[in-house]
């Protein structure tokens, strides 16, 4: 049984409608799926839906943005992106709704902020275009300012926006600007308060190789999440190296938490390394996430 639990459609930053997107989760042979947008929760009715038209699984999901805000040795904090992946909570539940409002108004600004910066070099840049290449209301992020510049033939594609040498919306670029983004250890707190099963993306990757490495396992930070409430650490996946794997699978046996291996689908036009499938996630794993999640029911076409 094939299980991905980290896969995004346009309602964020993917490339496929929800539509589009369920039928290719099946060609890939995935049984169980989650849907795991940025920011936002508005697409599981449908993902569920069509999971029981096609005989899937589907776990929902969310992939939060948050930051770590670990002093250094002189205590001064410089903030990091976190990803937080939260797996069955409660869509209403009032504080975890403010936090995914929150973001995804601050996205849109941050977006005409960085369009704004990138206008001096690409004059044929707006967020109108942005917003046009985007799915109404979807989530906002770097992927969309890279299609419009891809569209405006100024790249080939969109791995080469990020990844080009000076690449004009790296964390390195001139024009970047910083998503705001609540502070992890509050967000887990939350996600537990809504019922959630709260997993930590890509651990110690972010969200590209851009980021800074840490020279060292920071397991003071690990350890106040885990204190947080922190149930998981997506083990496996494409951005997380081998050996940063092996440890955070020794710390996790440790602290008894569950380990999962996903694809961080986003279509192959915007991630061409991440296919559905990529890693997976064993099923003993997946059996302590529906155990543990309460906050919403998953739609089961299998027994586990
Ligand atoms: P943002 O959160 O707006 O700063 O943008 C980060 C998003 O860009 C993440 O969701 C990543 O999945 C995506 N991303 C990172 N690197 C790449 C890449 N090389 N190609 C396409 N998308 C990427
Ligand atoms: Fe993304
Ligand atoms: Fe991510
Ligand atoms: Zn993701």
């Amino acid at each position: 049984m094939k299980i991905d639990l980290h896969i995004h459609s346009k309602n964020s930053d993917g490339a496929d409608t929800v539509e589009e997107l369920i039928p290719l989760i099946k060609a890939a042979g995935v049984d169980v799926f989650a849907l795991t947008d940025h920011d936002r929760t508005d697409g599981w009715a449908q993902a569920s839906e069509l999971a029981n038209e096609l005989g899937l699984t589907f776990i929902p999901g969310v992939e939060i943005t948050t930051e770590g805000r670990v002093p250094d040795s002189n205590g001064d904090i410089e903030p990091f992106g976190i990803h937080l992946l939260a797996y069955l909570p409660n869509p209403e539940h009032p504080a975890l709704v403010k936090v995914l409002e929150d973001n995804r108004k601050d996205r849109i600004q941050r977006v005409k902020d960085f369009v704004s910066n990138l206008q001096s070099v690409y004059t044929e840049l707006s967020f109108e275009l942005v917003m046009h290449i985007a799915q109404k209301d979807s989530t906002m992020g770097r992927p969309d300012i890279a299609k419009a510049l891809v569209q405006l033939k100024k790249f080939d594609n969109v791995d080469e926006v990020f990844n080009s040498p000076n690449s004009p919306i790296s964390k390195q670029s001139p024009f970047y600007v910083k998503n705001y983004a609540p502070d992890v250890l509050e967000v887990i707190k939350i996600v537990r308060a809504a019922g959630g099963v709260p997993v930590i993306a890509h651990p110690l990757a972010r969200t590209s190789s851009e980021d800074v490495q840490p020279e060292s396992f920071p397991r003071k930070h690990f350890e106040d999440m885990v204190a947080a409430g922190l149930l998981g650490l997506e083990t496996k996946h494409k951005e997380v190296s081998s050996d940063h794997r092996d440890i955070l699978e020794a710390f996790a046996a440790e602290h008894n938490l569950v380990t999962t291996g996903s694809s961080d689908y986003h279509g192959l036009d915007v991630k061409p390394h991440n296919p559905l499938g990529l890693h997976v996630t064993s099923i003993e794993m997946l059996k302590r996430i529906l155990e543990l999640g309460t906050g919403t029911k998953p739609t089961l076409n299998h027994e586990f």
